[in-house]
């Protein structure tokens, strides 16, 4: 297999000549490497232009992505309704890791936001998670050409395709899933093996993926980890990851 190119401008290149035919042959090269391999590449070939996109739950991919990219720009999405535990994984983060944080949030306050529309979150959750998430993401993207998330192939069975790279064709960014082909017990070796690494309390309160709070509810143990992620409504994905 050819191997897979770093110099910056070279990247570039490549990206603008055929965008889809290089995140193919960058996933093919980086499928199954470590995931502070794939980070430092990214890192390398992008150097600022990397973003890592950290939803404040077990923060292990920001973890690495400090670690392999000091200095690297995290966002964080703030769409007004998290729980206070999750806005205080983000400033530990901050505090803590060699990284930038970016807070990113909608440009209408939830105050404002209610007021216009009221509690969208029970009349169209597809809508607020559009206002409120995807849209400050995507704006916030568009001045990155690379992104890497904490999507894990078995997270959901609407994940287990996740590649390691793909061309996000919607916001023109390479986007990389590094730790892609972790189990939920490589993720717990991770974090036994790197105790500094920052965990959202929520995690050990029943909350096994958190979201907002007004669409995350605890589960039971043993059942499905997202269950409780917009119980009851069929609803499971924010809009964030579906061209992935
Ligand atoms: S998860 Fe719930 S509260 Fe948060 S943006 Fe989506 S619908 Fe709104």
């Amino acid at each position: 297999m050819t191997p897979l190119i770093t110099a910056p401008d070279q990247v570039a290149a490549a990206l603008a000549e055929d965008p889809v035919g290089f995140a193919r042959h960058a996933d093919a090269v980086l499928e199954g490497a470590d995931p502070l391999t794939i980070l430092a590449w990214a890192g390398r070939a992008f150097g600022r232009g990397l973003a890592v996109t950290a939803a404040m739950g077990d923060t292990a991919l920001a973890h690495l992505a400090s670690r392999a990219v000091p200095g690297v720009h995290v966002l964080f999405v703030d769409t007004g309704y998290h729980f206070g535990e999750t806005l205080g994984t983000a400033d530990a983060v901050a505090a803590a890791y060699p990284v930038r944080l970016i807070t990113v949030r909608a440009p209408q306050s939830v105050v404002s936001h209610e007021a216009e529309r009221g509690r969208l979150y029970r009349s169209d959750s597809d809508a607020c998670c559009a206002l409120r998430k995807v849209a400050p993401l995507d704006s916030a993207l568009s001045g990155y050409r690379a992104w890497a998330t904490g999507l894990r192939r078995s997270d959901s069975p609407a994940r287990a395709l996740t590649p390691t790279v793909a061309w996000d064709a919607r916001r023109e960014v390479l986007k990389l899933a590094p730790i892609a082909a972790w189990t939920e017990e490589d993720l717990d070796a991770y974090l036994d093996a790197h105790p500094e690494v920052i965990s959202n309390p929520l995690l050990q309160m029943g909350y096994p993926s958190i979201g907002c709070w007004p669409c995350t509810q605890p589960v039971a143990e043993g059942a499905d980890p997202r269950s409780g992620r917009w119980a009851g409504s069929g609803k499971t994905e924010c809009g964030i990851h579906y061209q992935i």
